[in-house]
């Protein structure tokens, strides 16, 4: 849709603004409104190149895409029905899908890595998480470490659970493919790095790997969120859950500032569920549960949140963020009574 400086585009520019818009296989319809002129394109829109000419011209106050950047992410796409499955599970259904465990795996301690695994079993949680390879903002910090793979899945083969793994290059990305990991997790720090995501879409297209993709720290919109998950999608991988993860600056005495109030925005914009990581949001473990109410409470499909059986004794996050497994089940139910019309309670 165009929206010219003045009332109306003179005859001129109207001419000029056809020409430009026929190279590109499109027309122009002029819509007269009582007071001023609008000028839709009619015909894909999306040319990019189009679209910044007609928008640089010096008689144009905007020009605005009705159709969105992101054809396959959007709720009216062919995919408007897909539904990510996690084994029998699918993703928000009958509960909230909670996905949790220990920020890093210390593959120095295995054994705290799987008590961990059977006490949020035990609790109800449906899917475990564990960093193998870490993102770490110090380069000195622990790194992480291709033993700690072997560990999360000796996790998933005496649980039964499917594992989320973050993945950063393409190393991790081909030993995590090797190990059928469940789910490759992008992080905040990749949420924008497209070839990485492009390359994750297309490795895992033939595979039965979801994505949990994290919303960049400074990304600014919900479409940009989107239109990044449109990469792994348009490569061939729909199984792709949104993850809000509190955003930078931080919120004075939160980690980030949380971010769970973009839910809604995402779930009436795309059809992908949205996940919602409280821990990294807030940052501290005392707040933890009320954030992922209200992540629920905005209509979040999931959760997922860093615990561990005793989270002083973890590395990475763990000491100050990671809840225990006791307080992930207070937390699990809490998230289902508190919405009994969504959720079978018990
Ligand atoms: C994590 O999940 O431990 C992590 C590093 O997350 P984020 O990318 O959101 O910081
Ligand atoms: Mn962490």
């Amino acid at each position: 849709m165009i929206i010219p400086k003045a009332e109306k585009l003179q005859p001129a520019e109207l001419k000029e603004v056809e020409g430009i818009a026929q190279e590109f296989d499109c027309s122009i319809l002029e819509i007269d409104g009582r007071n001023r002129c609008v000028y839709a394109i009619l015909g894909n829109e999306n040319h990019a190149v189009m679209f910044k000419r007609i928008a640089g011209l010096p008689y144009i106050r905007k020009v605005d895409m009705i159709e969105s950047s992101y054809n396959l992410m959007d709720r009216r796409s062919g995919l408007s029905d897909h539904i990510v499955r996690m084994g029998e599970t699918e993703v928000g259904k009958d509960a909230p899908f909670i996905i949790g465990g220990p920020c890093t795996i210390d593959p120095a301690n295995p054994s705290l890595y799987l008590e961990t695994a059977h006490a949020l079993k035990e609790v109800g949680v449906d899917a475990l998480r564990g960093g193998v390879w870490k993102p770490r903002t110090n380069p000195y910090s622990y790194q992480g470490d291709n033993n700690a793979l072997d560990i999360i899945l000796q996790a998933r083969e005496e649980t039964g659970l499917p594992i989320d793994v973050e993945v950063m290059d393409a190393e991790q990305l081909q030993l995590a493919l090797e190990a059928k990991v469940d789910v490759l997790q992008v992080g905040t720090r990749n949420a924008l790095n497209y070839s990485l995501l492009k390359q994750i879409g297309r490795m895992s297209a033939e595979t039965n790997s979801a994505v949990l993709l994290k919303r960049g720290r400074h990304m600014a919109s919900p479409d940009e969120f989107i239109a990044a998950a449109e990469y792994i999608v348009a490569e061939g991988n729909p199984d792709v859950m949104l993850c809000p993860r509190g955003t930078t600056p931080a919120l004075d005495g939160y980690r980030n500032h949380p971010d769970e109030s973009v839910t809604p925005l995402l779930k009436n914009r795309t059809w992908a569920p949205v996940v919602v990581d409280p821990s990294h949001s807030v940052g501290h473990a005392d707040y933890v549960l009320a954030c992922s109410l209200a992540a629920i409470a905005y209509g979040a499909d999931g959760l997922c949140i860093e615990s561990h059986v005793d989270p002083q004794r973890g590395i990475g996050d763990d000491p100050k963020q990671a809840i225990t497994p006791q307080k992930m089940g207070e937390l699990i139910q809490a998230c289902r009574s508190a919405f009994p019309n969504r959720y079978k309670v018990g």
